[in-house]
């Protein structure tokens, strides 16, 4: 589980952002930490670059397939 020590640094949200699930290879909308459903493992993925393809993530028979959501969102400056 993604963790913190400051929560001023953190403001809760319920934007759409959040409920939206990738598979391995798809193009990463948002810069933050997301989580596979399926197995719980955490990444940092950058604004633009795929998340990682099915090879390097790799789930054990019957686990599920890979799906990442958001978990926390990185706030960038224009
Ligand atoms: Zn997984």
């Amino acid at each position: 589980m993604a963790q913190y020590k400051h929560s001023n640094y953190l403001n809760q949200s319920d934007n759409a952002a959040y409920d939206t699930l990738y598979k391995p290879g798809e193009n990463c909308p948002n810069s933050g930490i997301y989580r596979c459903e399926a197995c719980g493992d955490e990444i940092a993925s950058n604004k633009g670059n795929p998340f990682p393809p099915q090879n390097h993530h790799q789930h054990a028979p019957g686990k599920g397939s890979i799906q990442w959501k958001l978990i926390v969102f990185a706030q960038q400056k224009k």
